[in-house]
């Protein structure tokens, strides 16, 4: 299997090639160059299997360059050794009405682990596979969670190097401090002054400047992206769809070709896209349920195909959603239509924050996805609601996606099983998640709020989060928009420790 861009550049690459590369060059996107089938068989020999052992069949269908070997290799040193909090890595917690898909059990307690503990694995795999010889240097831009899982799963990677940019204001303070903490010889950290797009179109602006790419080169060093437009960082994500419908069909609670339904908290969406993957490969899911924050702009996109970023920017207590420009929508697109197409509207997004899909893309999108939000208020309630009925601690994100899947479940009387993408432990938004549930937080330490929502969760402090009380800080870059080319040229020029 090969892959090309969303935007019509004809270059075919391998997955390895395309997971070195990032981005496309003409500013696309890779994506697979046909959507691979499985069989109900192949659904069905899931059943029982481990995570790791679900991981390798499903990364099989999209890593052919890979060898059954090399991908066994990676999903080992990604999903095994305890890095995992519980051995079914993304268990499901069943309730009557609906299921909760834990995907935060990783080393940093969101679900971003999921994707960005194989990612290394891939890349590495990928140079040596390629016989690379420069260095390779990952941007991130994060609104919070994707920061400092990419760290730790970059840290000390031979011949990568990785800086991440957050915006200033707008992350937790337990994720401020997972980051300015980071331990690694090969690491960077630096704020910059202003919000997630702001950081993330830094980062954009950097992959596409020719000059500066040139004369990275010179140091032998070339750019690649851990962000969730990475081949690499999406893959991952398709294999826990099957492996939620696969631990459905061991507890009886589904007969195999039963469809089920996600409901995915969306923010750059990436993880609904990879339910899109699922489905398309043949996996029974009815429909994808796109869940935002007052950051909407998916829930009027998927609604009534006008994508307008031109509007209000609010932070919420879902910061890792609040987010305008979601990138891998650009990859549906591409799969519903064309290249030609696609170009068109990412410039017009480009340059009037603003482009309309036709209705026949929209028809085959409003087939798959369903779309809804929910405010702060919305949420908060929800935590509280699902707290009393189930005793069962939702994080922010999770809730969001809670509500949207019961105003899904009442607006369309659909019967379907229910899975809701559970995408963060609530340690990490403990001070959101207390508030929700009427406790006082008002100037309280962060590390006294999460001794405080131990005494509501069944499920202990993440020794991830719990060690942070005692690490050191050893970041304290902070920096403009416009300097951020300049910081990544000192590093990129740094030598290693
Ligand atoms: C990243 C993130 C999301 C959004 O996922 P996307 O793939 O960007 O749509 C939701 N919840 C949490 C906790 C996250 O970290």
């Amino acid at each position: 299997m090969k892959y090309i861009s969303t935007r019509g550049n004809e270059q075919r690459m391998t997955a390895a090639e395309a997971i070195i590369a990032g981005l496309a060059d003409d500013g696309g996107l890779f994506v697979p160059t046909e959507l691979p089938q499985v069989s109900m068989d192949f659904i069905a020999g899931l059943q029982g299997l481990s995570y790791e052992e679900r991981a390798q069949r499903v990364l099989g269908c999209f890593l052919t360059d890979y060898s059954a070997d090399e991908i066994q290799g990676c999903v080992q040193r990604a999903y095994g050794g305890g890095k995992f909090d519980s051995a079914k890595v993304a268990p499901l917690t069943m309730f009557d009405d609906v299921s909760s898909l834990e995907l935060w059990h990783g080393p940093t307690s969101a679900f971003k682990d999921m994707a960005l503990q194989l990612l290394p694995q891939l890349l590495s795999t990928a140079l040596k596979k390629t016989g690379e010889k420069n260095e390779v240097l990952i941007l991130v831009a994060t609104s919070g969670d994707t920061g400092k899982a990419a760290l730790e799963g970059f840290k000390d990677v031979e011949q990568i190097k990785i800086m991440v940019f957050y915006p200033e204001t707008g992350v937790s303070r337990i994720q401020r401090q997972q980051m300015v903490t980071q331990a690694g010889d090969n690491v960077a950290v630096a704020a910059v002054q202003g919000n997630f797009d702001d950081a993330q179109n830094g980062v954009k602006k950097i992959f596409n400047d020719t000059a500066f790419n040139e004369a990275l080169a010179k140091n032998q060093v070339r750019l690649s992206s851990a962000n969730s437009i990475n081949w690499g960082r999406l893959v991952p994500q398709i294999v826990y769809y099957f492996s939620a419908y696969a631990d459905l069909l061991d507890a009886g609670r589904l007969q195999l070709g039963d469809e089920v339904n996600f409901t995915v908290p969306t923010g750059n969406f990436g993880d609904i896209l990879a339910g899109f993957y699922a489905k398309s490969m043949g996996l029974p899911v009815h429909k994808l349920i796109c869940a935002s924050n007052s950051n909407n702009v998916l829930t009027d996109f998927l609604r009534t195909g006008v994508y307008d970023r031109n509007r209000e920017f609010f932070k919420t207590i879902t910061p890792s959603m609040d987010i305008l420009i979601s990138s891998n929508l650009e990859r549906l697109l591409y799969h519903m239509t064309n290249a030609d197409k696609v170009g068109g509207w990412m410039r017009q997004l480009a340059d009037a924050g603003r482009y309309e899909a036709d209705a026949g893309v929209m028809d085959r999108i409003q087939n798959l996805f369903w779309a809804d939000w929910a405010d702060d208020k919305a949420t908060a309630d929800t935590i509280k609601d699902v707290y009393f009925s189930k005793h069962y601690v939702l994080d922010t994100h999770t809730a969001v996606a809670w509500r949207v899947a019961q105003n899904y479940q009442k607006q369309t009387q659909d019967t379907c099983p229910m899975v809701i993408v559970s995408t963060a432990s609530p340690y990490k938004f403990n001070e959101s998640v207390l508030a929700a549930l009427g406790v006082h937080t008002e100037g309280q330490d962060a590390f006294a709020l999460l001794d405080k929502l131990a005494e509501y969760n069944t499920s202990k402090i993440p020794q991830g989060l719990d060690s942070l009380r005692t690490a050191p800080r050893r970041h304290s870059l902070v920096c403009t928009r416009e300097k951020m080319a300049e910081k990544v040229m000192e590093f990129a020029q740094k030598k290693r420790n």
